[in-house]
């Protein structure tokens, strides 16, 4: 094997959940968990996955360690792709890449003892020497700040923080190559959290390993990995050297993890960019670029240049007409519980609707363009006679934008810096590496 080889390559994978219908089960659509990724992992390097929950990062583990079948794509580990190995292949494999779980409490069984708990792996693959077993244990505990004595005692005995370490321990018994952590320290106080990071990488230092770990949290994959992927929506949308990701992010999506990142300083303030809503269902992903149901910086219309905040409000509304997902009655009955002079939601004039519509999408009273306003206020006119399906044609006629029409392509900025965004593709010296394709 090459010194270059990755000690783990995952190329274009995916895991769906096909949703089924029926006593025959007929599928009728497929959460899109994990939608074809490609990660690499070396020895001795720690890479991290970062994203907000439900963007598919934990799945994307699970599948990683073949703990779930993956839908499709490779999961090269040495060159050997797991995904088609045997049950006896798999047993070896999972020697050599642990994972560790985010919520400590629940890793071990309280009836056994640390130390037992520990020694597991080891006699699970073969390893009969009790003595030798326990000399181990020992070994291992004080590797991870404990002491070899502790191996007697049992798990309500210990903190979080410590039970972490006590894992870190259970994992590196059977030697392995790579550890995969899942929010490895999401579950413990902020003071503890910088511990059991610097343990890990005292132990990777030690021992050569290869850590994938994933995180919502950008400030710990900061403070540990060597490389980022920033994942959203069963994506990877962008990936690079973690001090390039921090200084010069390229995609909206990372923009906006980043400047939610608390700042130590109380004389520093950053302006943190709000997303707008949640991240969409993994079942029914948005067309074109599946941020722009939220991006802050989503692609006018050619000709138009609204101020951004305005044209996301304007998004915000036109989206939830294309989706008809505007509760019409609760805007009329905003206008007669809010405003005097209306009794009944049949009193309620359309310039009164207009109105209560526009606040409740922080759409200012007038758009400054002309034909925007009027196609704007041509639709809260059917949107007020509740046809939803007309006033989306009308607002699909004027304000379309690229990053709902087309996927973005995958653009090389730096070495070993990609990212996937139309932005990025109007700077002409970026190079296209891929074109877009989904399936
Ligand atoms: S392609 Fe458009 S919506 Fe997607 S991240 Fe880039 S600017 Fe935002």
């Amino acid at each position: 094997m090459s010194a270059e080889t990755p000690l783990l390559e995952v190329r274009n994978l995916k895991k769906h959940y096909p949703i089924t219908k029926g006593i025959l089960k007929r599928e009728i659509g497929r959460v899109r968990a994990v939608d074809g990724i490609d990660v690499s992992v070396r020895r001795g390097e720690t890479v991290g996955i970062v994203g907000e929950s439900g963007c598919g990062k934990s799945t994307a583990a699970t599948t990683i360690l073949q703990l779930e079948k993956a839908t499709d794509g490779q999961v090269l580990f040495d060159g050997e792709d797991v995904t088609t190995f045997s049950k006896r292949e798999l047993k070896r494999f999972r020697r050599r890449a642990q994972m560790i779980f985010q919520d400590p409490d629940s890793s071990f069984d309280p009836r056994m003892s640390i130390g037992e708990s520990v020694a597991e792996p080891l006699y699970v693959n073969g390893m009969n020497d009790r003595a030798r077993r326990r000399e181990i244990v020992g070994t291992l505990l004080e590797k991870v700040g404990l002491q070899a004595s502790d191996a007697d005692r049992y798990p309500h005995e210990f903190s979080g923080g410590q039970k972490q370490r006590i894992g870190l321990a259970r994992a590196l018994s059977v030697n392995p190559d790579l550890l995969v952590a899942d929010e490895p320290v999401s579950a413990l106080d902020v003071s503890i959290q910088a511990e059991i990071l610097s343990i890990m990488q005292d132990l990777q230092d030690e021992f050569g390993l290869g850590i994938l770990i994933i995180s919502h949290n950008l400030g710990v994959i900061r403070e540990i990995c060597d490389r980022v992927g920033v994942m959203y929506l069963g994506q990877i949308v962008e990936e690079g050297p973690t001090d390039e990701i921090f200084t010069n992010p390229q995609h909206p999506y990372t923009r906006a993890l980043i400047s939610s990142i608390p700042v130590p300083d109380p004389h520093r303030s950053r302006d943190e960019v709000t997303l707008s809503g949640d991240v969409p269902s993994p079942a029914n992903p948005p067309v074109g670029c599946r941020f722009h149901t939220r991006c802050p910086e989503i692609i006018q219309p050619d000709g138009y240049s609204f101020e951004q905040a305005t044209w996301r409000h304007l998004m915000d509304y036109i989206y939830r007409v294309h989706d008809q997902n505007i509760d019409v009655e609760s805007i009329f009955e905003g206008v007669v519980t809010e405003q005097e002079g209306y009794d009944d939601i049949e009193e309620v004039p359309l310039e009164a609707f207009e109105t209560r519509l526009r606040e409740e999408f922080e759409i200012p009273p007038s758009l400054a363009d002309g034909t925007a306003e009027q196609t704007l206020t041509d639709s809260i006119e059917l949107v007020f006679a509740h046809d939803l399906e007309e006033a989306s044609a009308v607002l699909s006629a004027e304000f379309e934008t690229v990053c709902r029409q087309e996927k973005p392509a995958e653009i090389h900025i730096e070495e070993n810096h990609r990212a996937s965004c139309h932005l990025i593709e109007q700077d002409t010296t970026a190079v296209v590496e891929s074109p877009a394709t989904d399936d």
